[in-house]
C-alpha cells in the first residue's frame, strides 16, 4: 500500500498539525522545573515534621526527668521556630501553586518574571501573618496537650495508689482506672500506638481507627466515634494525633511491670 504523499513540511503546516490535535494545549511556559522544586520543598516539610516529633520528645523526657521549667520552655520556642519554617514553606508553596495556576489559565505570550510574581503573592500572605497563628499549628496544639497531658500523668502518680499498693491486688482483677485509659475502644486491648482525636479527646489504636474511618468512608457513611457515650459521628483521619504522652505511660507501666 502506498502511503499518501506528505506534505512539504513548512511553519505552517507545523502549526496547522498542532492545532488540529485535539486536546493539545497551545505550546506554553514548561513547569516541569517548578514541579519538581515543589516536590522537594515538600520534603522539607516531613524534615520539619520529624523536627517537631523530636522537639516534642525531648520536651516530654525533660519534664518526665524533672527538669526546671525553663528548659522545658525552651522546647517551646523550638516548637515556636519550627512552626515559623511551616508556616514560611507552605506559604511559599502556597504562592509558586498559585502564580503557576495563573500562568497556566492566563498562557502569556511571553515568558513573564515568574520570581517576581511568586514573591508578591507570597508577601501578600506574609503580610496577613500573627504570632497567634504559629500557636494554633497543629503540632504545636498537640506538643502543648502531651505536656499537660503529662504533667497530670506525673500529678497523678505522686498522689495516687504506690506501687505497693498495687501488689496487694490480683492483677487480673484489678483494673485501676489508668489501666481503663490504656484499652483501645475498638480492639479492647492495651494500646501500642495511641492515638487521639483532637475533636472528642478519646484515644485509640491507630491502625485499628484507621481502617474503621476508611471502612466507613469507602462505603459513604460518617464513621462515629468507638467509644461508648460518645456522641462524635462524623470522625476524620485529619483529626487524629499521636498521643505521645499515652505511649509513654503505657511504656512505663508495662516497665514497671516487667520488673516486678
Ligand atoms: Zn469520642
Amino acid at each position: 500500500m502506498a502511503s499518501p504523499p506528505s506534505p512539504p513540511l513548512t511553519r505552517s503546516t507545523v502549526t496547522g498539525n498542532l492545532c488540529k490535535m485535539p486536546g493539545r494545549p497551545a505550546p506554553s511556559i514548561s513547569f516541569n522545573c517548578v514541579d519538581n522544586s515543589l516536590s522537594s520543598l515538600k520534603n522539607c516539610q516531613a524534615y520539619i515534621n520529624t523536627g517537631m516529633e523530636i522537639a516534642t520528645s525531648v520536651a516530654l523526657d525533660l519534664l518526665e526527668n524533672g527538669c526546671d521549667t525553663t528548659e522545658v520552655t525552651s522546647m517551646e520556642t523550638v516548637m515556636l521556630e519550627y512552626a515559623t519554617m511551616d508556616r514560611d514553606l507552605n506559604q511559599y508553596i502556597h504562592a509558586v501553586e498559585d502564580t503557576v495556576h495563573k500562568l497556566k489559565q492566563d498562557q502569556p505570550e511571553q515568558i513573564p518574571d515568574i520570581k517576581g510574581l511568586v514573591k508578591e503573592s507570597f508577601v501578600a500572605l506574609q503580610s496577613k501573618n500573627t504570632d497567634m497563628d504559629l500557636r494554633k499549628n497543629d503540632r504545636f496544639v498537640n506538643f502543648k496537650e502531651q505536656l499537660r497531658d503529662m504533667r497530670q500523668q506525673i500529678g497523678l502518680s505522686q498522689d495516687g495508689p504506690d506501687e505497693t499498693a498495687f501488689e496487694e491486688y490480683d492483677e487480673d482483677v484489678a483494673v485501676t482506672q489508668s489501666q481503663i485509659n490504656f484499652i483501645c475502644p475498638i480492639t479492647q486491648m492495651e494500646m501500642i500506638n495511641p492515638v487521639k482525636n483532637k475533636v472528642c479527646g478519646h484515644t485509640y489504636e491507630k491502625d485499628a481507627i484507621e481502617r474503621m474511618i476508611q471502612n466507613r468512608h469507602q462505603k459513604k457513611k460518617k464513621a462515629r466515634c468507638p467509644k461508648v457515650g460518645c456522641d462524635h459521628s462524623d470522625m476524620k483521619i485529619t483529626d487524629l494525633v499521636p498521643d505521645t504522652a499515652l505511649k509513654r505511660a503505657i511504656e512505663i507501666q508495662n516497665k514497671q511491670k516487667g520488673r516486678r
